[in-house]
């Protein structure tokens, strides 16, 4: 079988961490099928059309190397791939659906349709449309909305992730195929779409498991093959058994972009978030998870959505790059993360500054707080000092002389170069018989004023001799 999937996202705007997901299962399973991936753009719903998303889009799934093989921009032989320019395809297929009678132009104004609802639900009984089905129906024409003239019955199929499926009748309803504006809803438009795309595995969230008989019930009525349903677990909130909301502090894929997430922890996390190869590996790079996907590792119940996490995996990714690619590998992917004050640096100074604090890294932004004093005077803060829990029992004096001993040991350095400077480190602790703690970090501090820096003696080889010095004797004078 020639695999063919298909990622058929809404362009409304924001990004959801599940819309994404719903990208990578298909673009897994086609690659590891040799087969292809169908970008198709669901733009019938004109009221949440948001302008720039289909842009938006594009862009998400470029950046996480999800290449799609035919789709806006790249054309195929279905173009065209916005269903919005679709309209005369989903026409010609109503009126098959029409001419068989299974299909009827519905002038029911939508307050009466209200009315019927509300008679059930006083009643406290399903609402089906199929029961209040007008007797005479007009010829159908523009401004009249189409309906599906169900068949009730029971429907059996099998969803790849959810197992056997089987339903009785009273899911089957007249559900609209065209809209008043005359663009075709979402349940018709797929049908219509999968089946001429030719694509064989419908991957989507499980929301769509409950309307899938109506699905059957219309590919039975077009004699339309049914294609392999596989049904995406939830995410779920990371706390409770709720979906994930934009409201449960996730961001959308965009902005985890902008804060500094590597596209390749955002496809790991994610791939991994209701799929896992039976194993205990966690990082796994696109090519590995391409080889080792499968439908039936995909779980059924909801996966929990876990941030931790992601920041996590994305450190793990940050080193690896920096460990297996180079400095440079990893420096590429930094612009626009360093602080501004960074920009009147070159790049080697800068990749230098990378090189000694990758490893602490969680996301590319932190760069923006945990460097500037790489590229800029920190602001002398002798509480800071003072108050430095391994400082405390020292008097000020006692730390401006220690600060003078390292100035003029230092000063005395031919070579100003990682291991000299250990070596003269660990004679100072030696002529001044302090514990480390408390001699690093005095000039720790006296050369960043911030909470963490990297190793002393890179910190000092990357500043410089001269701005080295030059800050111990600033903050020496300042107690
Ligand atoms: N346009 C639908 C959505 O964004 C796609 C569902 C599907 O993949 O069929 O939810």
């Amino acid at each position: 079988m020639n695999v063919v999937t298909r990622f058929a996202p809404s362009p409304t705007g924001y990004i959801h961490i599940g819309n994404v997901r719903s990208a990578i299962y298909p673009y897994l399973l086609a690659h590891n099928k040799n087969g292809k991936m169908i970008l198709r753009i669901e733009d019938t719903d004109r009221e949440r059309y948001v302008e720039g998303a289909t842009e938006l889009i594009e862009d998400t799934l470029n950046w996480l190397g999800l290449e799609w093989d035919e789709g806006p921009i790249v054309g195929g032989p279905n173009a065209p791939y916005f269903q919005s320019e679709r309209k005369e395809i989903y026409h010609e297929y109503a009126r098959k659906l029409i001419e068989s009678g299974r299909a009827y132009a519905d002038p029911t104004p939508p307050e009466k349709i209200n009315q019927y609802r509300e008679e059930c639900n006083k009643k406290k009984i399903p609402f089906l449309y199929r029961n209040y089905r007008p007797e005479k129906t007009p010829e159908w024409e523009p401004g009249i909305p189409l309906r599906f003239k169900a068949d009730p019955k029971n429907y059996e199929w099998v969803d790849e992730v959810m197992g056997d499926m089987k339903t009785g009748p009273e899911v089957l309803d007249d559900i609209i195929l065209i809209k008043k504006d005359g663009f075709p809803t979402y349940n018709f438009a797929h049908i219509v779409d999968d089946a001429e795309m030719g694509v064989t595995h419908v991957m989507r969230g499980v929301e769509y498991l409950s309307s899938t008989p109506n699905y059957l019930a219309l590919y039975e009525a077009l004699n339309l093959p049914r294609p392999i349903f596989v049904s995406l677990p939830h995410i779920l909130a990371p706390t409770g058994n709720k979906k994930l909301g934009k409201r449960d502090g996730a961001k959308s894929v965009t902005e985890y972009r902008d804060d500094g997430v590597l596209p390749e922890a955002m496809l790991n996390y994610l791939a991994n978030l209701g799929w896992n190869d039976g194993t205990e590996q966690e990082i796994y790079t696109k090519e590995d998870l391409i080889k080792k996907f499968s439908l039936d590792r995909i779980q059924n119940s909801g996966a929990r959505y876990d941030e931790t996490k992601l920041l996590w995996l994305n450190g793990q990714w940050i080193r690896k790059i920096f460990d297996e690619q180079g400095a440079e590998a990893l420096y590429c992917k930094t612009a626009g993360f360093w602080p501004e004050v960074a920009d009147n640096y070159d790049d080697n100074y800068k990749m230098e500054v990378l090189s000694i604090i990758y490893d602490r890294l969680k996301t590319l932004s932190d760069l923006r707080e945990m460097t500037s004093y790489f590229f800029e005077e920190p602001k002398i803060d002798t509480d800071m000092l003072i108050n430095n829990k391994f400082l405390k029992k020292s008097s000020e004096s006692e730390l401006k002389e220690l600060l003078e001993k390292t100035v003029s040991k230092l000063s005395s350095l031919e070579s100003w170069e990682k291991d000299s400077l250990q070596l003269a480190l660990n004679e100072l602790l030696e002529e001044t018989s302090k514990k480390p703690a408390e001699l690093f970090s005095l000039i720790r501090i006296a050369l960043s004023y911030a909470p963490f820096s990297p190793a002393l003696n890179l910190t000092l080889e990357v500043l410089g001799k001269e701005v080295s010095l030059a800050r111990l004797n600033a903050t020496a004078r300042a107690i």
